[in-house]
């Protein structure tokens, strides 16, 4: 794809007005005082969503009480994980909607191992997200030490080294467990050549969707992948804490166990027996009574982007952070600003990562202007970035080119150096 951009904000405009997906923008809650680029961290709120919220509280609960559960609640774990599936490109009852994501990943991680009873060694990568590694520790202390964890490198800190990631999975792995986008580079991973390699090594691989299920083609059956997480919380804008998701290829799913037998897994829950005796498909990763207050803002995120296209979706997304780019080599780098995303659009998600030295100083003069210009927010990740997330159901144009030009204000009247270094608890 071949872009011809103009740096004028009558450019960035015009682009909006020609903007396929821009009626989406007023489905959600918008103050048009702030300008939101950490759509990859918190998806906004659909105003749709606010009212099944209020409708599920008042009227399901307040009124129909425990009735509900039949009426509504129930099967709403698989429902909501049938929807997901047509974004992801599963198929039916291969998605579940359920905990969080690391918890997810804990019962996917232990159910593979299980399954891979002669194997050891798991491998990810050093861009994989925190906790999916701290999972990974979690269950080698568990398992007396017996797991080899090993990582894949990168040579410039925003791409893998796909060559050093290869060799490291040999025929003792038993578990690929990779982001399918990476959380602070975006680095996009080509998860089919991955899959096939790995699974003719004979090793199980799990995709952690988190970063890209909304924003990014994902097709699970056509790549043939074994496993996958994901959130449903950033791309997907199901609010706070909204459960999480977990996939499992339809002919795994009988040698998979969990490792929750809680009664919501059980092959029938409302008879109370003792013994526990799991359900037969996925359903069987169910552990307890699910959130239903929160499960209730999913739907709506969900169709949302069914409707809009994902590759629609990817289209404008992909323009987006070519403009945004295209703003940094003509405006931000005479400011020391460099990118610390993949170059080639193939090969990136749907943020961008802007590397400065006062990176941390820039975001919190860019989110708490002492003056009254507009209110913008990124995000900071450590230690010198800023991460700017296009979600292209609501990101405008125009909302790029202020964003760049109000970060070259706060480095030219020194506007950053207010504000301390020290870090806040959520950055
Ligand atoms: C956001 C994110 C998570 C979040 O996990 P939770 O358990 O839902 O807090 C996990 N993995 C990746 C790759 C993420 O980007």
């Amino acid at each position: 794809m071949n872009y011809f951009f103009e740096p004028t904000r009558e450019f960035a405009k015009q682009q909006d007005k020609t903007d396929v997906l821009h009626a989406f923008r007023h489905e959600f809650v918008i103050d048009e005082k702030t300008i939101y680029l950490d759509g990859n961290s918190l998806g906004r709120l659909p105003k749709k969503t606010a009212e099944a919220i209020e409708n599920a509280t008042n009227k399901q609960w307040g009124q129909n009480l425990i009735e509900s559960w039949n009426k509504h609640w129930y099967f709403m774990p698989q429902e909501l994980g049938n929807q997901i599936a047509q974004i992801i490109g599963a198929s039916a009852d291969e998605v579940l909607v359920c905990d969080n994501t690391t918890t997810n990943l804990y019962k996917l991680v232990f159910a593979a191992l299980k399954y891979q009873t002669t194997k050891n060694r798991v491998v990810s990568d050093i861009f994989n997200f925190p906790s999916d590694l701290y999972i990974l520790q979690g269950i080698k202390n568990q398992l007396r030490q017996k797991t080899e964890i090993v990582l894949a490198q990168s040579k410039d800190g925003i791409l893998i080294d796909t060559d050093d990631l290869k060799s490291k999975i040999d025929k003792n792995t038993a578990l690929v467990i990779l982001s399918f986008v990476s959380f602070k580079s975006s680095y996009l991973y080509n998860a089919e050549e991955i899959t096939q390699y790995a699974q003719q090594k004979g090793a199980l691989v799990l995709w952690d969707l988190s970063h890209a299920t909304g924003v990014v083609p994902i097709n699970l059956n056509q790549i043939n992948a074994d496993l996958a997480v994901g959130c449903t919380y950033k791309f997907l804008n199901s609010g706070p804490g909204a459960p999480a998701f977990l996939y499992i290829r339809k002919s795994l799913q009988q040698y998979f166990e969990s490792p929750v037998w809680g009664w919501f897994g059980h092959q029938n829950p409302f008879e109370f027996n003792l013994k526990y005796k799991a359900a037969d498909g996925i359903q069987k990763f169910l552990s307890g009574t699910p959130p239903i207050l929160s499960l209730m803002a999913i739907e709506t995120g969900v169709e949302m982007i069914l409707r809009a296209g994902m590759q629609n979706i990817r289209n404008k997304s992909i323009k987006q952070s070519e403009y945004l780019i295209f703003l940094l080599n003509a405006k931000l780098k005479k400011y020391r600003f460099s990118l610390g995303s993949p170059q080639n659009f193939n090969e990136r998600g749907s943020h961008v990562s802007l590397i400065h030295q006062e990176a941390y100083r820039i975001c919190q003069a860019l989110i708490s202007p002492h003056n009254s210009t507009i209110k913008i927010i990124p995000d900071f990740r450590e230690p010198n970035i800023i991460r700017i997330g296009i979600a292209p159901l609501y990101t405008t144009f125009d909302e790029i080119w202020q964003t760049v030009e109000r970060i070259i204000e706060i480095i030219v009247n020194g506007e950053y150096k207010q504000f301390s270094t020290t870090r806040n608890a959520v950055t």
